[in-house]
């Protein structure tokens, strides 16, 4: 196809009246990041939307990145023209017959955006229709359900025609809703709840917790990947803090509580994980929990487990049937990550029987008891270490406390 430029529009961003500019720099930086490997790409704004000039890139590449970047509401690829009818009408009948290898319906309509062009659009949407019927014989026009609809949009400097618009992700540009921390398991639900918490315009660092050498290295390997698909998402770097867990674990083990085990698990996690906002400035932690999908996802569960954190909890998929978000999963491409079978810190140390509505006081209790806790807690927040992920640099490991790019 001839297009040579795509019209990028943003989404949910145009209701937002007050932080706009940020809004809009940033969308422009999210979709000048993504789309930098193609290089011989450039750039021009026309009132509030972005021009994404192709030179000889391809457009379907391209196209394809663009699908994946927060805050697009839509986007076509278009012809441009001069804004003169002898052009327009040339470069219309050129889009359609590329497009035409079948008979089929159309539909022109034009929206004259510069009132200096001297034919209105009603006029024009049967002066740009006649050489395009004249062209291909077996062409109809169909006002009411046509198959193809040509689009023309006439500016005071280019014409613009395009018979597609592509639905976008949608959301906000990353970033720009707050910073969270993302409760990053190596199941399938949490990295759904980040691609959702990245979507809503929150840039997020996700957290780890293991139990090295009761889980294994692909336990942690998979966390990794997992993580570093979602910094394609992000299109930034990506960092995942990885939490030593198993001295903790082993203690909480000791207190026989067992069906309060995964209880005090939890809030143990989120304490950690505050301690660890504090750190990295983060305002929320989001989780992948998903209403009564296992006993410490009842409301009575959950009641008791978020006390532990005065920090908002964000749980995306909280109302979500499993299908649909396996479905989530699939459609973001973690999906066969997160079904490799090993085994997590928590399924681990997994009771027979979780209590399915613990006793507040009785945990408090329990806590209380522990006259270690908050050494245990300053234990975890030291030995964590932090990988930084890009989507296609390899990936290994570093060492305790280290900090590194890959
Ligand atoms: P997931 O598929 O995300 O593992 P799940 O349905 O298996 O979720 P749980 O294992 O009970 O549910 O975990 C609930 C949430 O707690 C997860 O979605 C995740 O946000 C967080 N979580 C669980 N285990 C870990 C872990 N080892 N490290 C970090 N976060 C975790
Ligand atoms: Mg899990």
């Amino acid at each position: 196809m001839n297009y040579d430029k795509i019209i990028v529009r943003y989404g949910d961003l145009t209701v937002k009246g007050r932080n706009r500019g940020r809004f809009e720099r940033q969308m422009e930086n999210q979709i000048k990041r993504a789309l930098a490997p193609f290089e011989g790409l450039t750039f021009s704004k026309i009132y509030g939307r972005l021009y994404v000039h192709l030179h000889h890139e391809p457009y379907e590449r391209v196209a394809d990145r663009l699908k994946d970047v927060f805050g697009i509401g839509s986007f076509s690829p278009v012809v441009t023209a001069r804004p003169e009818l002898a052009d327009i009408q040339e470069k219309a009948v050129g889009l359609m017959l590329k497009l035409a290898d079948r008979p089929y319906t159309f539909k022109v309509s034009v929206r004259r955006s510069w009132k200096g062009f001297p034919h209105d659009s009603m006029e024009m949407n049967h002066l740009v229709g006649s050489p395009v019927l004249q062209a291909i014989p077996h062409l109809k026009v169909d006002v009411r359900k046509p198959d193809i609809q040509l689009k023309v949009e006439i500016q005071e400097d280019a014409a613009y025609l395009y018979n597609e618009v592509v639905e976008g992700a949608g959301g906000f540009p990353f970033g720009t809703n707050g910073k969270a921390l993302l409760l990053l398991s190596g199941g399938i639900d949490s990295p759904v709840a980040g691609w959702m918490g990245m979507r809503k315009g929150l840039e997020l660092e996700a957290v780890h917790f293991h139990s090295y050498p009761f889980t294994s290295q692909q336990a942690k390997d998979k966390v990794i990947a997992l993580a570093q698909r979602l910094s394609y998402y992000a299109g930034a770097p990506f960092k995942l803090h990885m939490v030593p867990f198993t001295e903790f674990q082993t203690r909480l083990t000791q207190l026989n509580q067992d069906n309060l085990m995964i209880t005090l698990m939890r809030r143990a996690m989120l304490r950690i994980t505050e301690r660890l906002a504090e750190r990295y400035k983060a305002g929320g932690i989001v989780t992948g929990e998903s209403l009564g999908q296992v006993a410490s996802q009842t409301l009575g569960s959950m009641n008791v487990i978020g006390r532990a954190t005065s920090l908002p909890l964000i749980k995306p998929l909280i109302m979500m049937d499993k299908n649909e978000i396996i479905r989530f999963s699939e459609k973001i491409g973690t999906y066969e990550t997160s079904i490799l079978p090993y085994e997590d810190c928590c399924t681990l140390f997994l009771p027979k029987s979780p209590s399915t509505n613990p006793n507040l006081s009785v945990v408090e209790k329990v806590e209380a008891g522990m006259e270690d806790y908050g050494e245990l807690l300053r234990a975890a927040v030291k030995g964590t270490e932090t990988i930084v992920l890009t989507p296609d640099k390899p990936v290994t490991i570093p060492q305790t406390g280290e900090e590194s790019w890959f």
